[in-house]
């Protein structure tokens, strides 16, 4: 695991509004970044000490990323590569996940990428 991000400005962490609590109950994931530095978090993980831990530095890489990278660039990188990768194998997800929760979420075994 690690290193941990090194962050201009650190997050807001917080149980997602209703808008993010709904997508993120429908697509089944546990947190979004707001490039405003706003984390939502499903409100069934928030309480989750042994997830946030994980979860709260897993999101601080993307915001590394973001800073390297800028936010536009950023931005649009990552939904390239989920529509072209899909969410696990996007670089991005896959540079933070080695850091933070790949045994929350492990990378598909080869041949079964989509
Ligand atoms: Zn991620």
């Amino acid at each position: 695991m690690g290193p941990p991000a090194y962050l201009r400005r650190e997050p807001f962490v917080r149980p997602a509004n209703r808008l993010w609590q709904w997508f993120l109950t429908r697509y089944g994931f546990w947190a979004i970044p707001m490039p405003w530095r706003v984390v939502h978090v499903r409100r069934d993980i928030f309480p989750r000490e042994d997830l946030m831990v994980w979860l709260v530095q897993h999101e601080r890489v993307h915001y590394e990323q973001m800073e390297r990278d800028g936010l536009l660039r950023w931005h649009f990188w990552y939904f390239w590569y989920t529509w072209k990768f899909g969410y696990r194998m996007n670089p991005y997800e896959r540079m933070a996940y080695n850091r933070y929760g790949a045994h929350l979420y492990p990378e598909p075994a080869l041949g079964h990428r989509r």
